[in-house]
């Protein structure tokens, strides 16, 4: 099978650790694992002297709690609403009261930084929400310029990083990024089921509300002191993500994203040559988004037929390749050649 969805194509050996027998974690053995984890992931975002906590659960959820522990201690927030999940965390703040305004980012493109930076001026608002990268059409922000202009207002910056950790460079401290959240089915490339939040060292100053008791920031970094949780891990996916990040740490995040970049340039190259058109103007490293012209309706389930996976989208005739696993250039070709051959059906 070839999953060009995510979390991408994983290495046999990987996934083999889910495969064994799975290990107690209440034990000293699983605390050193897990410590391990959170000093390597530090060290990949660039978050000197913050604490990485861990949930087990999807990416939203640690979303959720962004908003509820930390949004809800500080005050107003601000959202790029530049699609699916730019929207989330709209909808986010909405369900649990917290005030905001937010403004709307065509698809696949920039935003007007000019504009925003003028109602950020106006709303005063505590934080910044917004995406790295919004998933749901490719499109990249350009974190820098969203980074002066919190500076400029005095706002915190939090983000969420879950398509774009270890596929962009990114450095947290470099940034003046306050907190950032991610899961493991995205850059990480494992299976699905646990979520990371990164806290700088600023952010852990915060007096953080407690409005959820599983998903509690205080209760969680007092566990994580002794490299535990509170509740039980998925603790396979942390096994997974201790051997991911070694691998990274040797290679170099630097090398893995630039991989990851030559890939997605690859395959844009075969879009332009089946004349697929890419509509984000800063495409980001993990996806590729693209329209194709004909066939659309039948195209995933017909890709399924030969064990291939591509993103579907709600835009018609929107298709999105993730460029996260560690399939080949040839891999691509043959992708390619399958959506063109299923494209120009009768
Ligand atoms: C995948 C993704 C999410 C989280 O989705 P879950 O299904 O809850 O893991 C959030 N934001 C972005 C940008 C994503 O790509």
């Amino acid at each position: 099978m070839k999953p060009f969805a995510f979390p991408g194509i994983i290495e046999d050996d990987i996934l083999g650790i889910a495969s064994q027998q799975i290990p107690y974690m209440r034990t000293s053995w699983f605390s050193g694992l897990m410590k391990e984890n959170e000093c390597m992931l530090l060290e990949a975002i660039g978050c000197r002297g913050g604490r990485v906590m861990f949930f087990t659960s999807s990416g939203t959820a640690a979303m959720e709690a962004v908003v509820q522990n930390y949004v809800a201690a500080l005050g107003k927030a601000f959202i790029i609403d530049g699609g699916t999940f730019g929207h989330r965390w709209v909808e986010l703040c909405g369900y649990h009261g917290i005030g905001h305004e937010s403004m709307q980012i065509p698809f696949a493109e920039d935003i007007d930084y000019g504009l925003l930076e003028e109602r950020m001026v106006q709303y005063k608002p505590a934080v910044l929400l917004c995406q790295h990268h919004e998933t749901s059409s490719g499109q990249l922000f350009d974190l820098k310029r969203l980074s002066d202009i919190c500076q400029r207002t005095g706002a915190r910056l939090a983000v969420d990083v879950i398509s774009s950790f270890l596929a962009e460079r990114l450095d947290m401290d470099e940034l003046g990024i306050d907190v950032a959240v991610t899961s493991t089915q995205k850059g990480l490339n494992l299976p699905p089921g646990a979520a990371l939040v990164f806290l700088s060292e600023n952010a852990l100053k915060v007096d953080f509300l407690h409005n959820n008791y599983y998903l509690d920031f205080q209760e969680n970094l007092r566990n994580l002191e002794r490299g535990q949780t509170p509740f039980s891990p998925a603790t396979t996916i942390f096994m997974q993500v201790h051997e991911r990040m070694r691998r990274n740490m040797e290679t170099g995040i630097d090398r893995i994203v630039a991989a990851t970049h030559a890939k997605s340039l690859y395959f844009r190259e075969l879009c332009v040559r089946y004349g697929w058109e890419i509509p984000a103007c800063n495409p980001a490293n993990a996806v590729t988004g693209f329209f194709v012209h004909r066939n659309s309706d039948i195209l995933c389930n017909e890709l399924q037929k030969h064990g291939i996976f591509i993103m579907p989208s709600g835009k018609p005739h929107f298709f999105r390749v993730s460029h996260m696993g560690c399939d080949t250039r040839e891999d691509l070709d043959e992708l390619a050649a399958t959506i063109s051959e299923i494209e120009n059906r009768p």
